[in-house]
């Protein structure tokens, strides 16, 4: 029903969602007559100079082309999977709100697949169509033989080639007049793939209930987002993190989604980006936080920053204090999955602790529960989990694509796992400990990697680390840390610098938390999505392929 209200909102050429849009109309803020800001629904730049700014009604004009696109040339059906793998494009919002008018199955993918991780994706979901850009294709012809489901192969770019249907010449062509197919609430909206931080990505489906009405909660309450708002969040389209802060979430509070086309992040144009544009609303990973407090952040006047979010890893509580003392602004974090949205956060005008997630987020019941499906009390460490009701709660994934025994092993008693372990304290604050499988166990003593991380991220040598378990002939197991320095400790001697890191580390947490083993190194195996590839230093430990 909420993505009718998206369709709708898309669809409806009111006044107030009219706003007509130019480059005259910003700086946005509420009007003298009360009516809805002049926000665009969407505003995209490239840096070097294009700019599109989409009204809701535009967005709904063209995307009724674009649906128009997807069922006749293309030939697709309500239900037909289609991958979209396309960068931070204006189309990929127009074919995302597509799919929804025609009942499809909208697939993102990052355009760094690889032509293996295409081919795997493809004849897992056994999508009907793929979209692409220029720079994809010759992955997608390399491994196409191999799927027979792939009917229709569409290109996005100015360009045409042999063997693909033009998007832009068809779109050119297209009618405006389309109506949106009316979804039953439990009809698949999308597929999303996991990050693949622990293995190889599984395809999480929504249906239209859980993108649609879970993120609207989010929207409101963790993004904070009203329509006089400019969000910039900076997930690439391929992960679930785009359909909260750069579709769902944002359009649903009527807030303009800000996209920069940035190939690959870079501080400079990053801050520029921020000083230039009224932004107010700025979601992205810890890893980029990480790096900007590295910077002098004081230099730089952001133009209208008043919200900023993070998540999709631990948040060091360094990290936020740094960016506080720098920018002035709180940073707020979120906890959650593909498979269920935003489990936990900080939100606005809740007291901020240091190092937690924040508190379990409407509509979920969080505990933390031991291995046979009890609810442990405040203090005691054990997996991160969602109770269920009598019927699952309306923002789950519906379920892993042809992986039953998957789907049934997230479910333990009367509650859903995450396959996180942490602690809720008194106050009913949650705190990280590690992937269920990140945690060390050394001489019976069971260690949380982010805890370790944590105090290593206060050494100004650090600038990030990774904690995995190590062999050891007595221990068992024991802490080692890889270390990426920051610049003016790059030349220190090794052996020093160690033994002052598990010094501090020993000051600053329980001692027998301290890395026995250091290693430097120049930067640390991560996901596209930028998430720390624990598993891959702690097999390379272990001498597992
Ligand atoms: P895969 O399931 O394929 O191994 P993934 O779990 O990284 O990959 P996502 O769904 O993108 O895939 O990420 C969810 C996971 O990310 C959570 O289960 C948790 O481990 C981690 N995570 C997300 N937000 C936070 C956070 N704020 N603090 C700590 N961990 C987080
Ligand atoms: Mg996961």
């Amino acid at each position: 029903m909420f993505l009718i209200n998206l369709k709708v909102m898309a669809d409806v050429p009111s006044i107030w969602w009219t706003s007509h849009i130019s480059l005259l109309s910003f700086p946005c803020g509420h009007g003298q007559t009360g009516e809805r800001p002049a926000n665009p629904a969407l505003w995209w730049v490239n840096g070097k100079g294009a700019e599109v700014k989409w009204s809701f009604e535009e967005l709904g004009s063209l995307s009724r082309k674009a649906a128009n696109v997807l069922i006749k040339p293309c030939g697709l059906k309500r239900g037909d999977r289609v991958a979209v793998i396309l960068p931070r494009i204006p189309e990929w919002w127009l074919i995302n709100v597509a799919c929804m008018r025609t009942g499809l199955v909208f697939m993102p993918g990052t355009t760094q697949l690889t032509a293996k991780d295409i081919l795997y994706r493809l004849r897992a979901s056994k999508a009907k169509c793929v979209v692409v850009s220029e720079e994809v294709v010759p992955a997608v012809e390399s491994i196409m033989s191999e799927c027979p489901d792939l009917k229709t192969k569409l290109l996005v770019s100015p360009h045409s080639q042999n063997g693909w249907l033009s998007f832009q010449e068809l779109f050119q062509s297209a009618s405006e007049e389309h109506s949106c197919v009316e979804t039953g609430s439990q009809e698949p909206v999308a597929i999303y793939f996991t990050s693949g931080t622990t293995g190889a990505p599984k395809m999480a489906q929504h249906s239209q209930s859980s993108l649609g009405i879970g993120y609207t909660l989010c929207g409101r309450y963790w993004l904070d987002l009203k329509s006089s708002d400019i969000i910039w969040n900076m997930s690439d389209t391929g992960w679930i993190k785009a359909a909260i802060g750069s579709v769902f979430s944002s359009w649903l509070q009527g807030a303009c989604v800000f996209v920069h086309r940035m190939a690959q992040f870079d501080t400079d144009t990053f801050l520029d980006t921020l000083t230039t544009y009224p932004i107010t609303t700025l979601c992205s990973a810890p890893t980029v936080y990480r790096m900007l407090v590295q910077k002098d952040l004081k230099r730089y006047k952001f133009k209208k920053l008043r919200h900023c979010l993070t998540g999709g890893e631990p948040l060091n509580p360094e990290v936020l204090e740094q960016w506080k003392a720098q920018t002035g602004l709180e940073l707020y974090e979120g906890y959650g999955q593909t498979e269920v949205g935003i489990i936990c956060a900080n939100q606005k005008g809740q007291e901020i602790k240091p190092g937690s997630m924040g508190k379990g987020v409407q509509p979920y019941d969080v505990q933390i529960i031991d291995e046979n499906g009890n609810v442990l009390p405040p203090g005691k460490e054990g997996e991160i989990a969602l109770r269920l009701q009598t019927t699952r709660p309306f923002c789950f994934f519906s379920e892993y694509v042809d992986n039953p025994e998957k789907t049934a092993a997230t479910i333990r008693g009367n509650f859903y796992v995450t396959g996180d372990r942490g602690v809720m304290d008194s106050d009913g604050f949650f705190w990280f400990v590690g992937r269920a499988d990140d945690v060390i166990i050394s001489s019976g003593y069971r260690i949380g990697p982010f805890e370790v991380e944590s105090a290593l991220i206060e050494h100004p040598a650090v600038v990030e680390s990774a904690v995995v378990s190590s062999p050891d002939p007595i221990r068992g197991e024991v802490v080692k840390a890889f270390v990426v320095l920051s610049a003016p400790f790059k030349s220190s001697n090794p052996e020093k610098l160690t033994l002052e890191l598990q010094d501090h580390v020993k000051k600053s947490t329980a001692p027998y938390k301290y890395p026995r083993k250091v290693e430097f190194v120049p930067e640390l195996p991560k996901t596209i999505t930028g998430k720390i590839k624990r598993n891959v230093l702690r097999d390379h430990e272990w001498g597992r392929t």
